[in-house]
């Protein structure tokens, strides 16, 4: 298998994430980690395959800098070490940190510094990978301030923009950023024959793709099967390994066998509804089903999974023959 979407950072949390990705036949993954700590986890994980993807230096404290001048810097470097896709993340919490820095376009798919880098990356033959919008849920509260974040499908405008502007091997994360909608994700697919979607953010996807009926899932996996890639959204960090570290939540770690298990629930929950019949509660809290109806959940209550028992010739190309065949496109080592 193919994890085509995950984050690494630190030698002992990337060595127990290897662990676990051995236990459940990760062979390769694809992470997004700190340029400087490329050789350390190449090294730390072993016989497990990485391959780099291209993202701005985040522990930079000037964010101008870093969504800026400095992310095509990075494009650069990250290009001479192998990578071949770029991440823009446009969340519509990327909104505040751009408001912040006077800039409220910053971080926009069609912004100027966006476009540059966009330029940059296909010029040196690399693919694009993109974070739109967020789950539903959010849009109801968190994003409630519609004149500062938009709507949901305002944020498709400019994604559509961005796609049309450049026809590279794309790949849209967290199913497009609408598992909720895949009628939609249908007309999105249809039109950009070179776009892709992984599966990441298994909390997420969990909660959604489990409201479908198995006939919708069944034939929109079915359908897309070369456009949906396996991905996960681990994050593998040394704060993991320390009891109450930096950022430590109840729902987190805080020893390598909490760090293990931490990471082993994804790929429990993704594995077991893909391909198992089985239906029952997820592993993993949802503080997403307090945030909408506080009275009836807790920030640590889980969502139904349901098991879809997909077919092997659904299984294979979305573990591994898709991802082979995307990378291939773009000539990945
Ligand atoms: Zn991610």
């Amino acid at each position: 298998m193919i994890d085509v979407h995950v984050h690494l950072r630190d030698a002992p949390a990337v060595e127990v994430y290897g662990q676990v990705a051995r236990s459940y036949g990760i062979r390769c993954c694809w992470t997004m980690s700190p340029l400087s700590q490329v050789d350390l986890i190449r090294q730390a994980l072993g016989d497990t395959d990485v391959r780099f993807i291209a993202v701005p230096d985040w522990g930079n404290p000037d964010p101008l800098h870093t969504m800026g001048q400095g992310f095509l810097d990075a494009i650069s470097a990250f290009h001479s070490e192998g990578s071949r896709l770029v991440k823009f993340w446009a969340a519509p919490r990327a909104r505040d940190l751009s408001i912040e820095t006077g800039h409220p376009d910053l971080m926009d798919l069609t912004g100027p510094w966006r476009r540059r880098q966009m330029e940059h990356a296909a010029s040196l033959g690399m693919g694009i990978m993109t974070h739109v919008a967020d789950p539903d849920t959010w849009f109801e509260t968190v994003y409630s301030d519609q004149d500062r974040y938009g709507t949901k499908a305002a944020q498709y405008e400019q994604f559509e923009r961005a796609l049309e502007a450049f026809p590279v091997p794309w790949l849209a994360a967290h199913m497009g950023g609408w598992p909720e909608d895949l009628n939609f994700l249908d007309t999105l697919l249809e039109r950009y024959d070179y776009l892709h979607l992984d599966t990441s953010a298994t909390k997420w996807m969990v909660r959604a793709l489990s409201a479908h009926d198995q006939q919708q899932i069944e034939t929109f996996f079915t359908r897309w099967k070369h456009r949906i890639l396996f991905g996960s959204d681990i994050v593998a960090v040394g704060e993991h390994l320390v009891i109450g570290g930096e950022g430590a939540r109840a729902d987190q770690a805080g020893t390598s066998a909490e760090a293990f298990d931490l990471y082993a629930s994804r790929y429990w929950a993704l594995r077991t509804m893909f391909e198992r019949d089985w239906t029952g509660p997820s592993p993993i809290a949802d503080p997403d089903l307090h945030r909408i109806d506080p009275d009836q959940f807790t920030p640590l209550d889980a969502p139904t999974l349901v098991g879809r028992a997909l077919t092997d010739e659904v299984l294979r190309p979305l573990y591994a023959q898709a991802a082979a065949q995307f990378a291939q496109s773009l000539g990945m080592p």
